[in-house]
C-alpha cells in the first residue's frame, strides 16, 4: 500500500512482490507507485506543511514520543519483519529496531531545542538575531540494508524541526518501511505529514521528488553511483541536499595492539549484516609482525559462523540481499583470486540444500591482498575480510586514505599518541579507535569525500532540515 494524505491506498499500476533472501517465499505484494502517486503526496506533503510547521515544538515532539513507544512496544513484530524481507539474523533485527527507536527519542527531545541567536550587530543602533525555519517539503530516498533505522535516522530529525515528507523505500524492503509508517498512522500524526511511496520504478518517482518546485530538501542513503545523478539533478533548483553513500572502510591494526582481540573486533564489524554495512571493513590492514596471529585468530572465529534463515537460533550469516549482490561478491573474490589472493576460509558461493534457495555467500578471509585487485578499490557489501600487511605508520595512512571514499575507518592501538594521530590524519569522517561500534543517535554520522554531504544522528542532524535566517534590525 501506498501512504498519502493519511490514508493507505492502491496504486494504478498495481503490485511488485516481495521475496524472503533465505528461501525465496513470498512474503506479499504491495503497491507499485508511479509519478503521479508522487506527486499526490508532495501535495500533500506542502498543504500539511503549513499546519505542522505552526505546531509549538513541544506538540511535535510529543508525537515522536509516542511513535517511540509504540516501536518499542511493536519490537519484535518489526524485527521479525525485517528479518523476513531483509535478510539479517532476528538478534541483528532487534538492535535495529532499537537504534531506529533511538532517533525518535533522541528528536523528540531535540525538536525542544532548536535555539536562535542574537549577534553584536556592527551599529549601535542594529540588533542582530538568527532565527531556525523548517527548510519545507523533504524528498527522502533509503536503502535497503537498515530498511527501518535509516527512516526514522531523516524521519525524526525532519518532523522534530517542522518538515513534512514523502519517503521511497527501497524496492527490496517495502514492508519494513510500511510497518514503519503504520506508526506514525497509529499515533494520529496529522494528514500528509508523513507519506510513502514503494516503488519498482526509482528513476520515475525519484525524479518527481527532484524536479517538483515544492520539495525544498532531497535526503538520500545509498550508494556513491546513484548519490551523485541524484545531487547534479537537485542542483539546477539549487535544492538543500544530504547525502550518505558508500564507504570503504579501513581496518588498521598496529603493532602494540593485541592481535587477538582486534581480529575478534574484526570479525563482528565485518560480518555483521553479512558485510551489507556502509560502515564495513573492506581493507583490513594488519602490521606485518602480527599478522600471522591477527588471520588465524580471525579465520577460527570464521569456522564457528553459521549461515542460514535469520529467524533459526544460532544462524550468524544471513542471505545477501539479491542475485546481484551475489554476483559482486563472487566477481570482487574471483578477481582477487586470478590475481595471487587466497581465500584462507570461504570464498565460494553457499549452495547445500537448506540454503540452496538463498543467496548465500560463505564468510571468507582473503590473504595476499595487494593494491591491483578489485576488492582493494570497490565497495565490497558483503561477506569478504581482505587482510594487508603493511610496515610502518606513514605508509598505511597514505594506503588507508587513498580512496574516494572517507565514511568509516577502524584503528586497533594502545598507545596513545598513534591513536590521536589516527584521528587526525584519517580522512574519514568516523574513526572508531579500539571501537567497532561507533555510532549512536547522539552521535554525528556521515562521510567525507565521496561518502556524502552532511551528517544524520547528533545535534547536527537536525540541522539539515533547518533553514538559517538572519534578521537586522535598526531601531
Ligand atoms: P542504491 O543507491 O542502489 O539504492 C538506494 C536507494 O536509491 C533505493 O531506495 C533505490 O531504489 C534508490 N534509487 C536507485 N536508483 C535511483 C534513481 N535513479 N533515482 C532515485 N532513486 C534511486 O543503494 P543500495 O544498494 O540500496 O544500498 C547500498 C548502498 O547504500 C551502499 O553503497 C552503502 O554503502 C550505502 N549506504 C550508506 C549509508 C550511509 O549512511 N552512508 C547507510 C546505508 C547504506
Amino acid at each position: 500500500m501506498l501512504y498519502i494524505n493519511g490514508e493507505w491506498t492502491d496504486s494504478s499500476k498495481g503490485t511488485f512482490q516481495i521475496t524472503n533472501p533465505a528461501t525465496g517465499e513470498l512474503l506479499g505484494e504491495v503497491a507499485d507507485g508511479t509519478r503521479e502517486d508522487t506527486e499526490k503526496a508532495i501535495e500533500a506533503a506542502s498543504e500539511a506543511f503549513q499546519a505542522w510547521s505552526s505546531l509549538t515544538a513541544f506538540q511535535r515532539s510529543d508525537y515522536l514520543y509516542r511513535v517511540y513507544e509504540l516501536m518499542i512496544e511493536r519490537k519484535e513484530h518489526l524485527a521479525e519483519t525485517m528479518t523476513k524481507e531483509q535478510g539479517k539474523p532476528i538478534r541483528a533485527s532487534r538492535n535495529e529496531v532499537q537504534y531506529a527507536a533511538d532517533f525518535l527519542l533522541w528528536y523528540a527531545e531535540e525538536a525542544k531545542r532548536v535555539y536562535g541567536e542574537v549577534l553584536p550587530a556592527p551599529r549601535g543602533d542594529q540588533r542582530f538575531f538568527v532565527l531556525r525555519q523548517p527548510v519545507g517539503v523533504v524528498g527522502a530516498i533509503t536503502p535497503w540494508n537498515y530498511p527501518i533505522s535509516m527512516l526514522t535516522r531523516k524521519i525524526a530529525p525532519a518532523l522534530a524541526a517542522g518538515c513534512t515528507i514523502v519517503l521511497k523505500p527501497a524496492e527490496q524492503t517495502p514492508l519494513c518501511a510500511i510497518e514503519t509508517i503504520k506508526l506514525f498512522a497509529e499515533v494520529g500524526i496529522p494528514n500528509g505529514v508523513v507519506n510513502l511511496i514503494p516503488t519498482t520504478d526509482p528513476s520515475e518517482v525519484g525524479d518527481e521528488l527532484l524536479t517538483n518546485q515544492a520539495v525544498k530538501k532531497i535526503t538520500f542513503t545509498g550508494s556513491t553511483e546513484v548519490g551523485k545523478t541524484l545531487a547534479e539533478k537537485a542542483g539546477s533548483q539549487v535544492k538543500r541536499i544530504s547525502m550518505e553513500l558508500g564507504g570503504h572502510a579501513p581496518f588498521i591494526v598496529f603493532p602494540d595492539a593485541d592481535p587477538v582481540h582486534a581480529a575478534k573486533g574484526a570479525s563482528l564489524v565485518k560480518f555483521l549484516n553479512t558485510g551489507q554495512a556502509c560502515i564495513s571493513p573492506n581493507r583490513i590492514f594488519v602490521h606485518k609482525s602480527i599478522v600471522d596471529e591477527f588471520t588465524a585468530t580471525l579465520v577460527e572465529r570464521v569456522n564457528r559462523m553459521k549461515a542460514g534463515n535469520g529467524l533459526e537460533e544460532g544462524v550468524s550469516i544471513g542471505p545477501l540481499v539479491d542475485k546481484q549482490a551475489l554476483e559482486k561478491v563472487n566477481r570482487q573474490v574471483t578477481d582477487a583470486k586470478e590475481k595471487g589472493a587466497e581465500a584462507v576460509v570461504g570464498g565460494v558461493r553457499l549452495d547445500q540444500e537448506h540454503l540452496q534457495n538463498g543467496y548465500f555467500y560463505a564468510p571468507t578471509v582473503l590473504t595476499n591482498v595487494t593494491t591491483d585487485m578489485q576488492i582493494y578499490r570497490e565497495e565490497t557489501f558483503g561477506p569478504v575480510a581482505p587482510i594487508i600487511p603493511f610496515e610502518n605508520t606513514e605508509e598505511v595512512i597514505a594506503m588507508a586514505n587513498d580512496t574516494n571514499y572517507g565514511l568509516a575507518s577502524y584503528v586497533y592501538t594502545n598507545d596513545m599518541k598513534t591513536a590521536f594521530h589516527m584521528f587526525e590524519k584519517l580522512q574519514f569522517g568516523i574513526v572508531g579507535i579500539n571501537d567497532i561500534n561507533p555510532t549512536a543517535a547522539a552521535a554525528p554520522f556521515g562521510g567525507m569525500k565521496e561518502s556524502g554531504l552532511g551528517r544524520e544522528g547528533g545535534k547536527e542532524g537536525i540541522l539539515e532540515y533547518l533553514e538559517t535566517k538572519l534578521g537586522g534590525f535598526s531601531i
